[in-house]
């Protein structure tokens, strides 16, 4: 395939690019850091009939045992700079580094995400969140390369266009944007809207944060929590929650570990994949594990939550190439 300034590379594998290592080759894939290497990415995979992926940091992903059959676009801007109050940084900056330089220059806001992994691109399309913080709040604003789908573009290069989103325009939810709803908005870098503190202050935090990570995270590969915390209406399971954990279920949610947790399936093994014996909301892999191994257990899990609690669990990862 023919490119003039980014190099396309054929038949990549995917696994050591995500924190799951699962999953088959792309068939082809390509690292771009800006507007202008997307636009020839998305170029490429146009004029060659391919459907595209956009890979982060890999940490919330499934890739099929078959790989991906089209563009693997792997953004690498990780450009950075640091303001009074605020930090601009590229999509492909580590959420890590980024929190670490928030820090490191005394800015606070960001000391509830220490220890989440992937990409700040991949924690804005989630709206990553841990113990009561959520990326929404420090975000000031997103920019993004749109993908136009008009086919009878006279310019060839139109393929494209920039577009900055405000916060209030970025329809934030739990573990959701507009970004995860229009497939067509990749996003390129924003600016991380924060407040003067205190660096020793921020500090603690962060290590208090990294200590209770370190309780209820498994070590072994996976892609973070599995399913969605969902929203549940029968009461009488709330107050059995509320009752065994002696804390108040909140906005109706109830977390997706306990549940698992209430159904006997902590420990339960497909092949190479297992409920997390450390938490019952991390599917891990225990070695070798396929692809399948895990669907299978993803469904298997979510038919016995259905049948014995009577709750539908969703996927928090996303599945690539199924
Ligand atoms: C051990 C562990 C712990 C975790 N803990 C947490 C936690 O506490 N809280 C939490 O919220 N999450 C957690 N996660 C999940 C994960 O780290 C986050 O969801 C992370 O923000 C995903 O970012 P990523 O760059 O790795 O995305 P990827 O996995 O690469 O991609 C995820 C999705 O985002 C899309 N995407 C990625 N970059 C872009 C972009 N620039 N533009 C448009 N779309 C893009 C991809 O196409 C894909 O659909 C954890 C994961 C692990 C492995």
């Amino acid at each position: 395939m023919k490119s003039q300034g980014i190099k396309i590379q054929e038949n990549i594998p995917l696994a050591p690019f995500t924190t799951f290592k699962i999953g088959g080759p792309a068939r082809f894939f390509c690292e771009v850091s800006s507007e202008e290497e997307i636009s020839e990415a998305l170029r490429c995979a146009k004029d060659n009939n391919l459907k595209i992926f956009v890979l982060g940091g890999g940490s919330n992903i499934l890739i099929s045992d078959d790989g991906f059959d089209g563009l693997v676009i792997r953004i690498l801007n990780t450009s950075c700079i640091i303001h009074d109050t605020s930090i601009e940084c590229g999509a492909g900056l580590s959420f890590s580094k980024a929190v670490g330089l928030a820090k490191e220059n005394s800015l606070s806001g960001l000391a509830w995400a220490a220890g989440i992994p992937g990409s700040v691109g991949g924690a804005i399309r989630g709206n990553a969140g841990a113990y009561g913080g959520e990326i929404k709040d420090c975000i000031e604003s997103v920019k993004v390369v749109e993908i136009m789908q008009n086919a009878n573009l006279k310019n060839k290069n139109d393929n494209a266009k920039l577009k900055i989103f405000t916060n209030s325009e970025c329809g934030f939810n739990y573990r959701s944007s507009i970004f995860k709803q229009n497939q067509n908005l990749i996003i390129l870098s924003c600016v991380l809207k924060l407040e003067k503190g205190d660096k020793a202050g921020i500090e603690a935090k962060m290590k208090e944060v990294i200590g209770k990570r370190a309780q209820k995270i498994p070590t072994d590969p996976s892609p973070g929590s599995f399913f969605q915390n969902p929203t549940v209406t029968n009461k009488n399971l709330i107050a059995r929650f509320e009752k065994d954990m002696e804390t108040s279920c909140r906005d109706s949610k109830l977390p997706a570990g306990w549940l698992i947790d209430e159904t006997g399936l902590r420990g339960k093994k497909i092949g190479g994949a297992m409920v997390s014996e450390k938490h019952a909301n991390f599917v891990v892999n225990i070695g070798g594990a396929k692809a399948q191994d895990i669907m299978m257990l993803a469904s298997y899990i979510k038919m016995k939550v259905r049948d014995e609690l009577g709750v539908q669990l969703k996927e928090e990862i996303q599945y690539v190439g199924f």
